[in-house]
């Protein structure tokens, strides 16, 4: 059983708030990313749980035991980074072993073990070609396996896809998900790339400045942003902000006017993902006028760009959709697809 508590933990150097009163339980075997962009506190939450870093407050409890004066060695957790961190001097056989060598596991179990975790990665072709040999691709497999080897309670993993180029991410990244799902270890994932979290993670946390945003499945937080840093950040593209006023539930903006709301009078942030709205059909039900920004094919859809006042704003349009650049639009944006932010906190209001 390897529940992992966070309570009330915060990292401090000096003066410099590195992490904020984190609270969070992560369930046994559940896959719970950190999502965040870079500085925000992801990895500085990973090395305390790792024990790499110590907390300037708070407990961090891995299964039924407070780790906070545990080794890192002593807290059975296996880590995988984006830099691989393999001996170079050594073949990729004894690489996946070492684990069990400075763990003093019994030698006679060694062999069936790193082959076993070498097959769950497709390594067994390699076992006996060192790092340089290998791709880039093949050497994260190695650390991957290298982690396995060790049958840990959890595994943490810090960016391990970002040294690998775009396709070689995606096919490892399903490959993490379905060892994952094989191997039943509860895992903390570290990223800035929301598909990544996304398509991983059980729940995801995101992050700003120390501080936990949201916490939700990644339906949750696609669906219903806690704010608009989460709503700016989740999707691609993320979601368009626009600031107005709302007066008797119609939101009226620069180039913009959308009745049948419900919020409170007085100025707000609106939010509409690109690809729940649409080019209108006749300028009756056109809520956006404005001039074309830009547009850019992206095979199954075009996406239109304008330039509403102060924002940009997107919307998918069909394949074959067609339109110049500083033409006038006009955007559907039904009001039952807008999300409402406070103006000043970015809180959603509803
Ligand atoms: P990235 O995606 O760039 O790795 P991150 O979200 O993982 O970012 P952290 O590495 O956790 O961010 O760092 C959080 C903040 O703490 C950053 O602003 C960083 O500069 C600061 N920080 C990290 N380590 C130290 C340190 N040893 N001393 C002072 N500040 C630090």
């Amino acid at each position: 059983m390897a529940e992992i508590q966070l309570k009330n933990v915060s990292k401090r150097w000096g003066a410099f708030v590195g992490v904020d009163n984190f609270n969070l339980t992560i369930a046994d075997r559940e896959f719970l990313v950190l999502l965040g962009p870079s500085g925000c506190g992801k990895t500085t939450t990973m090395r305390m749980i790792a024990g790499l870093e110590d907390a300037t407050d708070g407990e961090i409890a891995i299964g039924d035991r407070v780790v906070n004066n545990l080794e890192p060695k002593d807290r059975d957790i296996a880590m995988v980074f984006q830099s691989y961190g393999l001996y170079p001097n050594m073949n990729v056989y004894d690489n996946i072993r070492f684990p069990l060598k400075v763990r003093k596991v019994d030698p006679s179990t060694h062999d069936e073990r790193v082959m076993r975790a070498a097959d769950m990665v497709e390594l067994r072709e390699f076992l006996h070609r060192k790092p340089a040999e290998l791709s880039g691709g093949q050497r994260q497999r190695v650390a991957l396996a290298r982690a396995i080897v060790r049958e840990p309670n959890v595994f943490l993993m810090d960016e391990p896809l970002s040294n690998l180029d775009a396709k070689l991410r995606v096919s490892t990244r399903a490959q993490i998900k379905n060892l994952q799902h094989e191997l039943q270890v509860t895992t903390i994932y570290v990223t800035h790339d929301q598909i990544e979290a996304m398509t991983l993670a059980d729940r995801v946390v995101v992050m700003q400045r120390g501080i936990i945003q949201q916490v939700g499945t990644p339906t949750d937080i696609y669906d219903k942003p806690a704010n608009t840093f989460v709503a700016g950040f989740i999707g691609s593209p993320a979601m368009n902000l626009m600031n107005g006023t709302l007066k008797g539930g119609t939101f009226t903006g620069e180039h913009v006017e959308i009745a049948g709301l419900s919020g409170p009078d007085g100025p707000v942030t609106l939010g509409f993902r690109a690809e729940d709205a649409a080019v209108a059909q006749s300028s009756a039900e056109a809520e956006i006028n404005a001039p074309v920004y830009t547009m850019e094919l992206l095979g199954d859809a075009t996406m239109i760009t304008v330039k509403a006042g102060g924002a940009l704003v997107s919307v998918k349009a069909s394949k074959d959709y067609r339109i110049e650049i500083d033409e006038t639009v006009g955007l559907h944006i039904p009001p039952e697809i807008c999300h409402l932010f406070h103006h000043e906190t970015g809180a959603r209001l509803d």
